[in-house]
């Protein structure tokens, strides 16, 4: 078997999503620098990183998919999403556009994903503020609507890049622990 799978209680799937250019790979690559492990793919055109977490007594390994780059011809497809029991949804706060995508991007999650997929809906980039076209409340209150948790984030400067991952992660293990 895949040496990874060896020394830890679950192994959870989850994947990045949004639009190109709202930082996702940044966002994958700041949560998991520490034991830092990119597979590449080329042939089937996804990225994985892992990171093993302890919650509670049990230790989880998160295996992160990351797009690599086909999300700019919306060509995504379904085995991205199968199995994912996590998503975070990013989004630009300096990018309107990629907002208004968030709908899209939702519909797919609830299309291809499992039934009780965990989404953080996350709108990265908040270090560039003299930029912002989305207010944080307005972020806030579409995700209460869909019922999605909610963070703003800065992969540029490490803020909240953990807790939107950890959010995630502990909400996965509520429901499958
Ligand atoms: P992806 O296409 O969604 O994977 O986005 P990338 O991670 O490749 O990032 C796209 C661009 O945004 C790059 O130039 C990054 O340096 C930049 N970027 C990513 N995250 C942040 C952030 O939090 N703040 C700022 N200012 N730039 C960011
Ligand atoms: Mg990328």
């Amino acid at each position: 078997g895949d040496a990874f799978d060896e020394d830890c209680d679950y192994l959870f799937k989850a994947v990045l999503i949004g639009d190109s250019g709202v930082g996702k790979s940044n966002l994958l690559s700041r949560f998991a620098k520490d034991e830092f492990r990119l597979d590449s793919k080329p042939t089937i055109g996804v990225e994985f990183a892992y990171r093993n977490i302890k919650v509670a007594d049990k230790i989880i390994k998160a295996q992160i998919w990351d797009t690599a780059g086909q999300e700019r011809f919306r060509a995504i497809t379904s085995s991205y999403y199968r199995g994912a029991l996590g998503a975070l949804l990013v989004y630009d706060i300096t990018r309107r556009e990629t907002y208004e995508s968030v709908r899209k991007w939702l519909q797919e999650l609830r299309e291809f994903g499992s039934e009780h997929m965990v989404v953080v809906l996350v709108g990265n980039k908040c270090d560039l503020g003299q930029s912002r076209e989305v207010e944080k409340e307005e972020g806030k209150g579409f995700a209460e609507n869909e019922r999605l948790f909610f963070m703003e984030t800065s992969a540029l400067q490490n803020v909240n890049v953990e807790e939107a991952f950890m959010q995630m992660i502990t909400k996965i293990h509520h429901q499958t622990g």
